[in-house]
């Protein structure tokens, strides 16, 4: 299915339509009913008492710049891919643009983040949350991941998103199933040298989940670096119609990147998790002195790492931010990655290194 640009005047009428069907659902209190379609929304006129305020609905209105209002609204959970399926193409027939979401679930605010960017770029958000089993090396691993799927919908539903997708494993990988995806010389290091095959897991479930999807483009997070590389590989080499959109790290106010993994860390351990998110902003504030030798970057890193009890740590590396190549000198624009182990909770944190540009974590 090509990719469709959505054009502005459609876009602002299916957004005027789904702020009245929100409006509606709130004002009656059917918050919980189920989200509706654009299409449903569309052949739907509104009655007298569910009118939109004047204000909004004027043809002489300003533009709305589309603010991300966090409401409450009907959230809809698929269990099937061929449920997710029939309710995708009903969008699309009614030109909608499809938004997705990727996630393991255990939301906080990072995927919230990424919740708000597609929310405010598609008609119909779709949320995925599924632990991969094939992505995972350990069973002991799968197990500890946390599960929690009813604060999972409330967030998703305070982001705005109509459809959560909430499959089984069975569903993804029903018997029979017998094909695998091996990502390529990118997933080789870092990462997939510490966890052989968790990047084969993630292509491949990335490509099925895009392909029961179908959204005109998908949600990846910065705080997986080399998995946003490899996933935007994939949608190139096998020439997915699906535009990838990438989002900052979000932080913790003591700017330890937020992950589902932190609900596992003591608050002793926690502390000690510190010591990746200072690594990182070393490594930047060097640069920022005028240090464009990887060498001293690194070593401003690692001797942040080196004095921090508890943190085994497992790579410390500057990439190219394109090519993930390693390079001698930072001289455009790169990433700073840091891994290590916590309480025997694995973390990973990276942030951009801009050379010539004032930054910070
Ligand atoms: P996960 O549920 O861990 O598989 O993550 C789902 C998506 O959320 C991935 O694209 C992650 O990169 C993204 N994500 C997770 N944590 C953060 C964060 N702290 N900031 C930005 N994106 C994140």
């Amino acid at each position: 299915m090509p990719v469709r640009k959505r054009t502005a005047s459609k876009a602002a009428t299916t957004r005027k339509k789904k702020t009245s069907t929100s409006a509606r659902s709130s004002k009656t209190g059917k918050a919980g009913k189920t989200a509706k379609t654009a299409k449903t929304a569309k052949a739907k006129k509104p009655t007298t008492s569910n009118k939109k305020p004047a204000a909004r609905s004027s043809r002489t209105s300003p533009p709305l710049l589309a603010p991300v209002v966090h409401r409450p609204q009907a959230t809809t959970i698929l269990r099937t891919a061929s449920e997710v399926q029939a309710r995708m193409l009903q969008a699309r027939a009614a030109g909608a643009t499809i938004g997705f979401v990727p996630t393991m679930g255990a939301l906080h605010d990072g995927h919230a983040a990424l919740l708000d960017e597609a929310r405010r770029r598609a008609d119909v958000v779709v949320a995925s949350i599924f632990v991969n089993p094939s992505q995972f090396g350990s069973a002991h691993d799968l197990a500890a991941y946390p599960r929690v799927l009813d604060t999972d919908v409330a967030l998703c539903a305070r982001c705005g998103v109509d459809y959560v997708f909430a499959p089984d494993a069975d569903e993804i990988y029903p018997p029979g199933f017998d094909t695998k995806i091996v990502a390529g010389a990118l997933a080789r290091d870092l990462e997939g040298r510490d966890r052989p095959g968790h990047f084969d897991g993630v292509v491949t479930v990335v490509s099925v989940l895009l392909s029961i999807v179908q959204p005109h483009f998908a949600v990846f997070g910065e705080k997986d670096y080399q998995q946003l590389l490899l996933v935007r590989r994939l949608v190139k080499d096998l020439r997915l119609p699906v535009e990838i959109v990438a989002m900052p790290v979000i932080r913790d106010v003591d700017l330890v990147a937020l992950s589902s993994r932190n609900v596992r860390l003591s608050p002793e351990q926690r502390e000690r998790a510190r010591a990746l998110s200072r690594a990182v902003v070393a490594g930047q504030d060097a640069l920022q002195r005028g240090e464009t030798a990887s060498t001293v970057i690194l070593d401003a890193a690692r001797s942040v790492l080196a004095g921090a009890p508890g943190v085994d740590v497992h790579y410390v590396e500057v990439r190219d931010s394109r090519h993930f190549l390693p390079v001698m000198r930072v001289e455009k624009e790169a990433r700073i990655l840091v891994a290590a182990t916590v309480g025997g909770v694995r973390l990973i944190d990276n942030g951009p290194l801009f050379p010539g540009v004032t930054w910070s974590a």
